[in-house]
């Protein structure tokens, strides 16, 4: 085939035109795989890196891509597919950088149903949530470095991005993320593949029923085999040392192998207390990326998806009601949701603004939100600080125990019903206003020292955590 030049520049004008009208995860998915190979007067011929490609691209595109062909040159021209197994765009290589506003536009074009259709030629990734795709992930200042990257290493595992490790309060969509990467590389490779899924804690669990059971070399053969390993909620690992032996020789096999793995963390990992510095470094390796909370047009976003996924139609007002009052993160905005909805369902009503309002009244005063007791508070308190929560309601007033117990008197008062006097009892029968002094004074160094106030917010998540676990 002779090179047309002037169809490599149609070509090239198609895609900028067709990026800015589908998604970017679609783009990233899709049309980042397609290479331009050569053309005649009437033909380009473009190569995919395999027949699911080719399939999957000209179900789904080929209308759109011949029709902007044929608007920039005036032509109709013929696209030919071939297979090449090919290197695929370059980690961090990105098409655009739109807002998350944007993410989903190309949803609804031409009504055609998308990212599901792939999910259903190919059977769902073993040990994976289906629902964790990127596609149902929302991506918004507070995680668009982590979503990036996500998708950058799904694209082109196993190469630069290794290990990555995610970390960000609870519900903030550290295990959607990581289990979005295990799903996408499966449907790149046509649902071929060891992708392994587990929670640091199953794999703990796992490996001491492994040596009892002795039957170590299964479990080995298991993690070792993998061609993408992810580990979720890391931190579970502290104290537990034979598990982090363990998984750093599964580290080390997997790393040299270039096998891709992901971990996710509640904290930064040189937070993570009584873990071995040689795993601390192996985790921080490769590249390291944070989940925020969401602001409001993100959690605006996620919300009106989620209830476009359920089939409800919420108005606007409730969706923007929902988002100013629940700040903490997207697990308790989704929770809310559900209820209003689950409620409007019941009593068989719409989702006004009135219902949304009781129903979020509910919300906060429901046990779900409210068991944090100050006993919780004290043992969070003191494990951040090194500490044993005795020593916190204990009598000793050096600068190492008193601040953390002030701070811990200060967020007893902001997250639990507890009056003054009830928090001093619970520090060791102390008088209310010893309570109210150390209430003073971490406010006002709050408002002079920045850091106290992020400490408070990390203990507060892990509070909540902890609170929603008991
Ligand atoms: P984590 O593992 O950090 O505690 P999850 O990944 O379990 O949090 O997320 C909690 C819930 O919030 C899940 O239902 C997840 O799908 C949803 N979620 C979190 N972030 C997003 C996002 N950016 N877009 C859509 N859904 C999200
Ligand atoms: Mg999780």
């Amino acid at each position: 085939m002779t090179d047309w030049q002037d169809n490599r520049v149609f070509w090239d004008e198609a895609l900028k035109t067709i990026q800015h009208q589908v998604s970017e995860q679609e783009y990233v998915m899709w049309f980042q795989q397609i290479a331009y190979a050569g053309s005649d007067q009437d033909r380009i011929s473009v190569t995919v890196p395999s027949s699911f490609y080719r399939d999957q691209v000209k179900q789904r595109y080929l209308d759109l891509i011949q029709s902007t062909l044929q608007d920039l040159s005036g032509r109709n021209l013929q696209i030919e597919f071939n297979i090449v197994k090919t290197e695929m765009v370059a980690p961090g290589e990105r098409p655009t950088d739109r807002a998350s506003s944007e993410t989903d536009r190309g949803k609804a074009r031409n009504g055609r149903p998308q990212s599901q259709e792939a999910a259903k030629a190919i059977p769902p990734a073993p040990g994976l949530n289906s629902e964790y795709t990127f596609q149902n992930f929302v991506v918004g200042d507070n995680n668009r470095f982590a979503a990036n990257a996500a998708m950058a290493i799904a694209k082109n595992p196993g190469t630069t991005y290794n290990p990555c490790l995610i970390y960000g309060g609870v519900g903030l969509g550290k295990t959607h993320l990581l289990q979005s990467i295990g799903n996408a590389v499966w449907l790149n490779n046509e649902g071929t593949g060891k992708i392994v899924y587990v929670t640091a804690e199953d794999f703990t669990n796992e490996f001491i029923r492994s040596i009892q059971e002795n039957r170590t070399h299964l479990f080995k053969n298991k993690y070792r085999n993998a061609d993408v390993l992810l580990i979720d909620d890391i931190h579970f690992l502290q104290k537990k040392n034979e598990t982090q032996e363990e998984l750093f020789h599964t580290f080390n096999a997997l790393f040299d192998a270039k096998k891709q793995m992901i971990f996710t963390s509640d904290r930064p990992v040189s937070e993570i207390k009584d873990i071995t510095e040689r795993l601390q470094n192996r985790f921080t390796r490769g590249l390291t990326v944070d989940l925020q909370p969401p602001q409001m047009e993100t959690a605006v976003a996620i919300l009106k998806k989620k209830a476009e996924k359920q089939g409800v139609y919420v108005s606007d007002e409730v969706i923007n009601l929902i988002c100013q009052k629940i700040t903490t993160n997207v697990r308790d905005l989704e929770a809310a949701l559900t209820r209003i909805i689950a409620y409007a369902e019941l009593v068989n009503k719409e989702v006004s603004l009135d219902v949304a309002q009781r129903q979020l009244k509910d919300f906060f005063s429901s046990p779900m939100q409210n068991n944090i007791t100050v006993d919780i508070i004290q043992r969070v308190v003191a494990d951040y600080f090194n500490l044993s929560p005795n020593e916190l309601k204990g009598k000793k007033r050096t600068r190492q125990v008193a601040f953390p117990r002030q701070m811990a008197m200060y967020i007893s008062r902001e997250v639990t019903e507890a009056s003054m006097t009830d928090v001093g009892l619970e520090f060791g029968g102390r008088d209310h206003t010893t309570v109210m002094h150390a209430c003073q004074r971490i406010s006002s160094r709050m408002r002079t020292d920045p850091t106290i106030e992020d400490i408070i917010q990390t203990l507060i998540r892990r509070i909540r955590e902890e609170g929603s676990r008991a």
